[in-house]
């Protein structure tokens, strides 16, 4: 029996890989130094979880509508307008499972084979794959107008914007993203801004959503966001989209079909925390500050080892340190730092970054400068 040419040719995802790699020497009893989640080390703050136990008390247990509830429409609703400036009616949103769903959602209702979908080099790595598997063509190109405008063709249907970014922690500026909205204008490529760490940014960078620059930037935008990150709830998998009605209303048509809607329990907690009562506002700032200070500390230490280098992550909790002039082989070096140094970390190659290895900040600031070390300690004995 055969499986699908789609599945076969599909990778396995990069970040996941190692993460079950780690978990596999960690069951062994073996100590690993983990820099390479993709995941808040917080717990999700008491008082969402507090909500949660309340709705589960109330007897929430049914399906729900395709979007969500009436609640959490109301609450995505409320957040897309307090945090990307931009007004949607009800059927301009959809809760689905964890952004990583919303994001395959619009591929599936924005691309066909023999599209094309831009996609900005360093990238996660989960955005090639979704677009292939919708039988379209990704191209890369740099953060750059010149480079997009040279990748875009007739066939370019979509372009993929992710600020703060994983894996480099970069924050696409304002003028920037007006100068993309601008070239894009008229025509008929959709953006899809993944939102998802827009809590995360650090040096008083304030985060702004191309959604908001203008009549024609509302129309092709659908933003991604989710709880994920910024609420530290992972493991609730709840993403959010909003957007053009037309793109919006079509994604929930797929989801419909495929999961019906997300699980009742955990769209009452997303409501909670999408609301943003001031007890989280708390919770969400300590944390927000504590990736910008291992950020601080992590850079000290890792620019002390001779011929590294690291771009400042101005977002997110990663960093994308170049190793080339210490090690040409990333995806080599991170398996033997995995398997010698018993640290975790990502080869930048699958994000299309080369040479580099993506460092998660996303750990104790102990464990992140052991982690150095260790990275340390094993390029010395090379
Ligand atoms: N987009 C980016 C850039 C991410 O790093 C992640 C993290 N996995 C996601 C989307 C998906 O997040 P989730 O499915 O957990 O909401
Ligand atoms: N986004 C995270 C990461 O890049 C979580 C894992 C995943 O979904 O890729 O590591």
């Amino acid at each position: 029996m055969k499986l699908s040419s789609r599945v076969l040719n599909l990778a396995p995802s990069a970040t996941l890989g190692m993460k079950a790699r780690a978990k596999v020497l960690q069951d062994q009893g073996v100590k690993i130094v983990s820099l390479s989640a993709g995941e808040p080390d917080f717990e999700t703050p008491a008082c969402i979880i507090q909500a949660a136990h309340q709705a589960l008390d109330r007897g929430v247990s049914r399906y729900t509508g395709v979007r969500g509830t009436d609640a959490l429409i109301a609450a995505m609703r409320l957040k897309f307008k307090r945090d990307q400036k931009v007004d949607y009616v009800a059927n301009q949103v959809l809760s689905s499972v964890g952004a990583k769903s919303s994001l395959s959602l619009a591929i599936d209702a924005c691309l066909e084979p023999g599209d094309e979908a831009i996609i900005l080099k360093p990238y996660w790595v989960s955005y090639p794959e979704l677009v292939k598997l919708a039988g379209a063509e990704p191209i890369f190109a740099k953060p750059n107008l010149e480079s997009i405008k040279q990748a875009i063709t007739p066939k370019t249907r979509a372009i993929f914007l992710n600020s703060p970014n994983n894996p480099d922690g970069s924050v696409l500026g304002e003028s920037f993203l007006r100068g993309l909205m601008n070239l894009l204008e008229g025509s008929e490529i959709w953006v899809i801004s993944d939102e998802i760490y827009e809590h995360l940014v650090f040096d008083g960078v304030k985060h702004i959503s191309p959604a908001s620059f203008s009549k024609d930037a509302y129309d092709r935008t659908l933003v991604i966001s989710g709880v994920s990150k910024g609420y530290a709830m992972t493991g609730w998998r709840v993403g959010i989209a909003g957007g053009p009605e037309k793109l919006v209303s079509a994604m929930a048509k797929l989801q419909e079909q495929r999961y019906t809607c997300i699980p009742a329990i955990c769209q009452a907690a997303a409501v909670y925390a999408l609301n943003e009562p001031p007890e989280l506002k708390a919770e969400i700032e300590r944390m927000r500050a504590a990736y910008e200070m291992r950020r601080n500390r992590f850079l000290e230490a890792i620019l002390k080892i001779d011929g590294l280098s690291c771009e400042k992550p101005q977002g997110a909790f990663y960093a994308m340190v170049d190793f080339s002039r210490r090690y040409a082989d990333d995806q080599d070096l991170a398996n033997r730092l995995l398997g010698e140094a018993h640290v975790a970390t990502v080869a930048g190659t699958p994000f299309g970054a080369p040479g580099f290895l993506r460092i998660g900040l996303a750990a104790s600031l102990e464990e992140i400068l052991e982690g150095v070390q260790k990275i340390s300690a094993f390029l010395g004995k090379l």
